[in-house]
């Protein structure tokens, strides 16, 4: 697993102490969760590709495709295929800031394809829910079918917040993996951890740090250019 780099300690105000809150790990306890559960256990339907009508559409498609020799999804480790994902979750970011959203991305993993990939939209819809997780979530939902998720990895650029962390506790998902920490508003580590609580009625693994400086550098730059 890819560990970021620590929070700078700045001291400074404002935009400053925000970027600081993205720019990776505090010294906040792992998880100490076995790696995600084992694939094969889902009633999805392999390959379909559901069309979207908005400029937003996304397509399933193989992970595994555009990483290296490797031809099969089992002869990738969860690392990697962590990884591409990632990538994939980081390019949705980057979407966002066609519409001046704060750049976070996610896709959700089922079977070793990516079923969902959204983006932060709160700006884009006026919507205070509009968060990348919660969008993919919904997407991934509506593709399997059904609201349980506890088959399906959501990989997202930053930690998510309260909001999204209480969505993926809803939706019962299998795993989380996330890039930078979000030290003011994390709710799967860094505040809260609502992955893990005992008096919850669903925990799940937590995967953190995966690219974390590109999805660290994404925010900086963000903000830097709204100073
Ligand atoms: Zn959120």
């Amino acid at each position: 697993m890819t560990v970021g780099s620590c929070a700078t300690g700045s001291r400074e105000s404002g935009q400053d102490r925000k970027v600081a809150a993205f720019s990776g790990l505090a010294r906040v306890p792992q998880i100490a969760w076995p790696s995600p559960h084992p694939a094969g256990t889902c009633d999805a339907h392999p390959g379909r590709v559901r069309e979207r009508p908005n400029r937003h559409a996304w397509k399933a498609c193989e992970v595994q495709a555009s990483v290296g020799s490797n031809p099969t999804p089992s002869a990738m480790s969860d690392h990697d295929i962590h990884e591409v994902a990632m990538q994939a979750a980081l390019e949705q970011a980057r979407d966002a800031l066609n519409h001046d959203d704060v750049p976070v991305g996610a896709v959700v993993l089922h079977e070793g394809k990516i079923i969902a990939a959204r983006h932060n939209e709160r700006e884009n819809y006026q919507d205070p829910t509009a968060h990348a997780e919660v969008l993919a979530l919904q997407d991934a939902a509506k593709h399997l079918g059904r609201w349980r998720l506890q088959d399906c990895t959501l990989v997202v650029t930053l930690e998510p917040c309260v909001m999204c962390a209480g969505a993926l506790l809803n939706a019962r998902i299998g795993s989380l993996v996330y890039g930078a920490a979000d030290l003011k508003g994390g709710a799967t580590a860094s505040l809260y951890n609502v992955s893990a609580d005992p008096r919850l009625n669903h925990n799940f693994p937590v995967t953190h740090g995966v690219l974390a400086a590109e999805s660290t550098t994404l925010l900086e730059q963000f903000f830097a250019s709204r100073r």
